[in-house]
């Protein structure tokens, strides 16, 4: 059964384990959390290089850079181990050069929230994610996907995303070119750029 986006079995735990790491109470060891970020995300960039039959709805891509985007408080700031931040700027660069050539008629995407209000409500907004999508679209709201406090301040309720659906809101976080734009959230908090 296909998801909302791609995610692995086991993304409950990895997200928990991310969410706590930027929070200060890590489960494990930190920079393993963080390497095997790093690895599978570039183990998936290299297989969806490879195979172009991707799918339709893409890769988990997306799943990896919004991990790396949740720990990249501890990646900056945290004291990692030797190479930890250069391997996670290294694979997050090549995530974020997949949008070039990329175009699409959005106005706006995920990657545009207040990254720190979007990552507060990332344990939940996962949920909807990683949900059967024919389940996901019953009576799905904007506010399931965007935080609140972001959508309070919007001023513009003419334009994206304030004048869009839950289910509107839902094929932007599937445009290929969040995962980039997410790469990219974590490259400029990393203090890093794309090239
Ligand atoms: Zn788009």
């Amino acid at each position: 059964m296909s998801t909302v986006i791609p995610v692995p079995d086991n993304w409950e735990e990895l997200v928990g384990d991310w969410d706590g790491l930027r929070n200060g109470y890590p489960h494990g060891d930190m920079d393993e959390t963080v390497r095997d970020c790093v690895r599978r995300l570039g183990e998936t960039l290299s297989g969806a290089g490879a195979a172009s039959g991707a799918g339709p709805r893409g890769d988990l891509v997306l799943f990896w850079t919004l991990g790396l985007l949740t720990v990249a408080p501890y990646v900056g700031f945290g004291n990692p181990g030797a190479g930890v931040e250069d391997e996670a700027v290294a694979v997050l660069r090549r995530a974020a050069r997949r949008d070039e050539g990329q175009s699409c008629a959005h106005a706006w995407h995920p990657y545009d929230i207040d990254v720190d209000a979007l990552l507060e409500d990332l344990p939940l907004e996962m949920e909807l994610l990683s949900s059967p999508v024919d389940q996901a679209l019953d009576g799905l709201l904007p506010e399931d996907l965007l935080p609140q406090i972001y959508r309070d301040q919007l001023e513009d309720d003419e334009a994206e995303p304030a004048n869009l659906s839950g289910a509107e809101i839902l094929v932007r976080w599937q445009c290929p070119r969040t995962a980039p734009g997410f790469a990219r959230a974590a490259l400029d908090y990393l203090g890093a750029t794309v090239r």
